[in-house]
C-alpha cells in the first residue's frame, strides 16, 4: 500500500494519490436517488448501508431537507425500516443550528430568528441550544437578528414580506438551509428551497449571507470532525453532480455517482466542470460493496479528491 501524497495544483488539498478502499472511514449517503426515492426504499439501500457498517466504517445520511428534525428522520425512517440513528443523521437544518450556536458563541444578544420553513428548523434550534427566541409568524413584529430560509411549505407573501423588512429594516442577516431549486419526489419535482431563497433575494438584492446544505462543505468537515478523521477518509454517494459531487469536491473527500436518481450516463458525459466529475460510477448503492473490492472497474474520474 502506497502512502505517497502529493499537493495538487491550483491550492487544493493534500490527497491521496490512488483510491485506497482501506483508508476509508466514513461513508456519507445522500438520501432521495440513493437510498429512497420520495417514501418508498431502494431493495439496495438497506443491505448497503449495512455492510458499509460490518466493514467497520461509519455511515451518514446527510440530506438538504430542512422540513423534519433529525429525531423525526429518524423515526420516519425506523417505521419504513431502516434503522437509522438521529446521530447519523444531518440536515441543513441540524448545520443552521450549529451554525447560529456557534455565531452566538460567548455573545451577550439573545436573538431573535425570523424562520421561513418547516417545523425541522425550530426543531433543531431547540435541540441544539440555539439561545433567544425563534418564529415563523409573519405577524410576530419582533425585530430580528437574523432570517433563516428553507423549505416551506406554507410559504406566502406574508411570509416573505416579514423576511424581507427584517433584512431591510431591522438589520438581519440572511441564511438559507440550501440553494435546491427543485426537489423530487415520486410525483416528479417540486419548487425547493433554493425558490424561495431566489424570491427572497431578488428583492432583497442581496444573497445569503451563508448557505448550510450541499454543496457547501461544511457538512463533511462537521462529519470528520465527530468522526475524527481528515476529509480524504471519506467517501460521498450521490446522486446529483451539482450538490453531491461538487460538495464532496470542494471538500477534498471521495466522490461515487449513483445512477439511480437524478442522473443519467448522457447527463454525465455532458460534465465540464472538474468539480462536478465524480471519482466512481454506480448503477446503484448495490454495487457499493464491489466497488470498495475492485476501485478501478468504476472509476470515473482521475486524479484525487
Ligand atoms: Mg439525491
Amino acid at each position: 500500500m502506497s502512502t505517497k501524497r502529493s499537493l495538487q495544483s491550483g491550492g487544493r488539498r493534500a490527497a491521496a494519490e490512488a483510491f485506497e478502499p482501506e483508508r476509508i472511514k466514513v461513508v456519507v449517503f445522500d438520501a432521495d436517488g440513493v437510498l429512497v426515492h420520495g417514501s418508498t426504499l431502494y431493495p439496495a439501500g438497506l443491505p448497503a448501508w449495512q455492510w458499509v457498517q460490518r466493514s467497520g466504517r461509519r455511515t451518514y445520511l446527510l440530506t438538504n431537507n430542512s422540513m423534519r428534525s433529525r429525531s423525526a428522520y429518524a423515526r420516519r425512517w425506523q417505521r419504513m425500516g431502516f434503522p437509522l440513528r438521529r446521530s447519523e443523521i444531518v440536515t441543513s437544518g441540524y448545520l443552521a443550528a450549529l451554525y447560529l450556536r456557534r455565531e452566538l458563541a460567548g455573545g451577550r444578544i439573545r436573538p431573535h430568528i425570523f424562520v421561513v420553513g418547516g417545523p425541522g428548523i425550530p426543531a433543531e434550534l431547540k435541540a441544539v441550544g440555539v439561545p433567544g427566541s425563534w418564529t415563523r409568524d409573519p405577524a410576530d413584529e419582533r425585530p430580528a437578528h437574523y432570517v433563516l430560509v428553507g423549505l416551506d411549505k406554507q410559504v406566502n407573501y406574508r411570509k416573505l414580506s416579514r423576511a424581507l423588512r427584517a433584512i431591510l429594516y431591522d438589520g438581519a442577516v440572511f441564511l438559507a438551509t440550501n440553494r435546491d431549486a427543485t426537489y423530487p419526489t415520486e410525483r416528479g419535482l417540486f419548487p425547493g428551497a433554493g425558490s424561495i431563497v431566489a424570491a427572497l433575494a431578488a428583492s432583497a438584492g442581496r444573497e445569503p449571507a451563508a448557505v448550510m446544505g450541499k454543496p457547501e462543505p461544511r457538512a463533511l468537515e462537521l462529519i470528520a470532525r465527530e468522526v475524527g478523521c481528515s476529509l480524504e477518509e471519506l467517501l460521498v454517494v450521490g446522486d446529483r453532480l451539482e450538490t453531491d459531487i461538487l460538495c464532496a469536491r470542494r471538500a477534498g473527500a471521495w466522490s461515487a455517482l449513483v445512477l439511480s436518481g437524478v442522473t443519467d450516463r448522457k447527463r454525465l458525459r455532458s460534465v465540464t466542470d472538474p468539480d462536478e466529475l465524480p471519482h466512481f460510477v454506480l448503477r446503484d448503492v448495490g454495487q457499493l460493496p464491489d466497488l470498495f473490492a475492485h476501485p478501478a472497474r468504476y472509476r470515473w474520474a482521475t486524479p484525487g479528491p
